[in-house]
């Protein structure tokens, strides 16, 4: 097993705030951190030691920044599999080639998941307009059109009430492959959020509860409002995953919870995920730190958590009318602040987020509730 050391060079694949995250937890430990984008102002690149510029495509770029790293990660999982190669032959590349072709593909993901005998809501492949109409019928109905490939948020998705509806959603996601899955009437959304070290080590940050505002992650309680069997079983789920891809860094399990108890796994994220990002606060090490101690080929750190917590995104809504009350916010001296450095806030925008700890995840959800209330509500209109 390789050591990365402290002092040595880790880069990331992306621009975001993923990677800005993890970045700064890679120089809080000393390491030089280099980030491979189309530009040098994301949210990533301005924490950078360096940023080397170019297309994901463009594999001479992207062998230059490989060979000026000691080991590359991701902070998104649509990376073209000739450029994860490109990088694996000049340096070490985590979680490798192989999960990333699982995960960035929504029928692969489901087929490896269904092969490790887990579980997930029944589906079917669609090529077609026509087969869209036979899986339909055949998988059951109400069901949801996905894209196979390079959906997020919500984003590449279609519902299908009956069976009129299969064809028209199968064209409207533009004709190209799909998945149909069973519609699945979920009590919850949930996640775990784990890491898988060099040496096989598993750590998990326990079951967070997910709710979103237009597909997009809204809101995250830790821990889950589940029985106690329900989040070893979900831990279960997540530790069988990790094993069963061999992955080496973090991975995020997003998985629905039904009425009955039973847990059903809806997508793979193979990097620290949105839910996680209460980590920072709520746990002793974070999702970041984690993800850079497992590429690196450091033990793990600790998941043990500090406190209750809540995570609110801030998007790009909340500045239509001007900068936010960000003083208001933090009149509450348990919540903490992240914004990312995005300039040019857009309605449904990532631009940051709020935790709050707290004793219970209930009293954490309606601390950092009100925060994010009072950034653009004056505070006598809230209390
Ligand atoms: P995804 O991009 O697969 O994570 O889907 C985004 C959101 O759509 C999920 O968080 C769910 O709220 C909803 N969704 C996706 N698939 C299903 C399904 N099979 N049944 C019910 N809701 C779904």
């Amino acid at each position: 097993m390789t050591l990365i050391a402290p002092g040595r060079s880790v880069g990331v694949l992306g621009n975001g705030q993923l990677g800005r995250m993890f970045g700064l937890a890679a120089r809080t430990m000393g390491y030089r951190f280099v980030v491979y984008g189309p530009d040098a102002k994301g949210p990533a690149s301005q924490i950078a030691d360096q940023t080397i510029i170019g297309a994901y495509e463009d594999l001479d770029r992207v062998r230059e920044f490989a060979g000026c790293v000691d080991v590359l990660s991701f902070e998104f999982e649509n990376v073209p599999a000739a450029t994860a190669a490109a990088a694996e032959a000049l340096t070490r590349v985590r979680p490798g080639p192989r999960v990333l072709h699982t995960c960035q593909h929504r029928l692969r993901e489901k087929t490896h998941l269904l092969s490790a005998s887990l579980p997930v809501a029944a589906f079917g492949a669609v090529q077609s307009a026509v087969e869209a109409e036979s899986v339909a019928e055949r998988v059951g109905m109400p069901g949801v059109l996905k894209t196979a490939a390079s959906g997020y948020d919500g984003k590449g998705q279609a519902k299908v009430l009956q069976l009129e509806d299969a064809a028209p959603a199968f064209e409207s996601l533009g004709g190209v492959e799909c998945i149909y899955e069973r519609f699945i009437e979920f009590e919850r959304e949930v996640s775990v959020v784990a890491a898988r070290g060099e040496d096989g080590r598993f750590a998990h940050y326990g079951l967070f509860e997910n709710s979103h505002q237009n597909h997009i992650l809204d809101l995250t309680r830790s821990p889950a409002r589940v029985s106690s069997a329900t989040a070893r079983r979900a831990e279960e789920i997540t530790r069988v995953v990790l094993e069963s891809l061999e992955v080496v860094g973090v991975l995020c399990v997003e998985m629905f919870l039904t009425g009955d108890g039973e847990l059903l796994v809806n997508e793979l994220a193979p990097r620290p995920h949105n839910s996680g990002h209460l980590s920072i606060e709520a746990h002793e090490t974070s999702q970041f730190e984690q993800q850079l101690r497992a590429v690196a080929g450091l033990p793990l750190g600790s998941t043990a958590p500090r406190a209750a917590a809540a995570m609110a995104n801030l998007l790009g809504d909340l500045w239509a009318n001007g900068s936010p009350r960000f003083a208001d916010a933090l009149r509450e001296p348990a919540v903490h602040l992240h914004l990312y450095g995005k300039t040019g806030p857009k309605p449904g925008r990532k631009m940051g987020h709020l935790t709050a700890l707290a004793s219970t995840p209930d009293e954490a959800a309606e601390k950092v509730l009100k925060a994010r209330e009072s950034l653009v509500l004056p505070l006598s209109e809230i209390e």
